[in-house]
């Protein structure tokens, strides 16, 4: 490559990387603006609106628009859905940590569900190992398409896996547990493309566990709860998704 090429690369590369920056002016002026966590009604938070679904949809329409404008407004997926999980099924001490610092904005998050080995649009499918050893859980499996994974803001991996493979119900096989990231044995891998595009460098990632292990209070709402919590997630967050 040219020493032209060379120059150029740094600057661009630079300047696009100085996006941060703008997303932190535009979150001050929507937050002035009162245009904050639309998709909470106001009881559960100081900020929030209170809006039928449907409202909030047409808002969405409208934030959409720009690539920028869900961010800005603290209405981003995956976030809102693991807000709302926070919010309806965290304990205290899992609210304190995690949904306070999101509603503010302070991190990100990201939901890993899916898996390369199995057909995901059916979440009893879902395979990943969560074993209780001890007064811990231990985490084993591969996912992919996990959004959030790579962006450097994202604190917590809201995880599902099976938990009690031979429960008669199926429905009650499986639960979801909080992985702060950074956690040994957890590894973010390649952003995986839609249409050619990685949407990197905040991903939709391969992630791999290899004998993670959280304390047993990440446990959201209880052992073999987990299609429950994501069917709650995932059944408003289909209606309210805006990236
Ligand atoms: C941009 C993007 C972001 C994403 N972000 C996330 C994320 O943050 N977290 C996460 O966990 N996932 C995420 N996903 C993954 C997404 O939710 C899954 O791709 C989706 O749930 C489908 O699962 P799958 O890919 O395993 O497809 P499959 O389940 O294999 O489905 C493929 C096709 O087969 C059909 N099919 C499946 N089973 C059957 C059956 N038994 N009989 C007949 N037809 C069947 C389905 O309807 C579908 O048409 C993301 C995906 C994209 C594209």
């Amino acid at each position: 490559m040219s020493p032209e090429f060379t120059r150029l690369r740094k600057v661009l590369a630079d300047f696009v990387e100085k996006e941060p920056e703008i997303i932190e002016k535009l979150k001050k002026r929507a937050r002035s603006l009162g245009l904050w966590n639309l998709f909470l009604p106001k009881q559960y938070t100081k900020s929030g609106a209170q809006l039928t679904t449907y409202e909030y949809g047409m808002l969405s329409e409208i934030m959409g628009r720009s690539i920028l404008g869900p961010v800005a407004t603290n209405c981003a997926a995956p976030d809102t859905g693991n807000m709302e999980v926070l919010l309806h099924y965290g304990t205290e001490e899992q609210k304190n940590k995690w949904l306070y610092p999101l509603l503010d904005s302070k991190i990100r998050s990201a939901f890993a569900m899916t898996e390369p080995a199995v057909a995901s649009s059916d979440a009893t499918n879902i395979n990943t190992h969560i074993r209780k050893v001890g007064n811990e859980w231990v985490i084993n499996g591969e996912k992919w398409w996990i959004s959030n994974a790579g962006h450097p803001d994202c604190k917590v991996f809201f995880v599902l896996g099976v938990t009690s493979p031979d429960h008669p119900d199926i429905h009650r096989r499986h639960s979801v547990v909080i992985v702060p990231a950074g956690t040994p044995g957890f590894t973010i891998g390649r952003p995986m493309t839609i249409y050619g595009y990685d949407d990197a460098p905040h991903g939709h990632c391969e992630v791999s566990f290899k004998d993670v292990r959280v304390p047993l209070e990440n446990i959201i709402l209880g052992e073999g709860r987990g299609f429950e919590v994501i069917q709650g997630r995932l059944g408003p967050g289909k209606l309210k998704h805006t990236k």
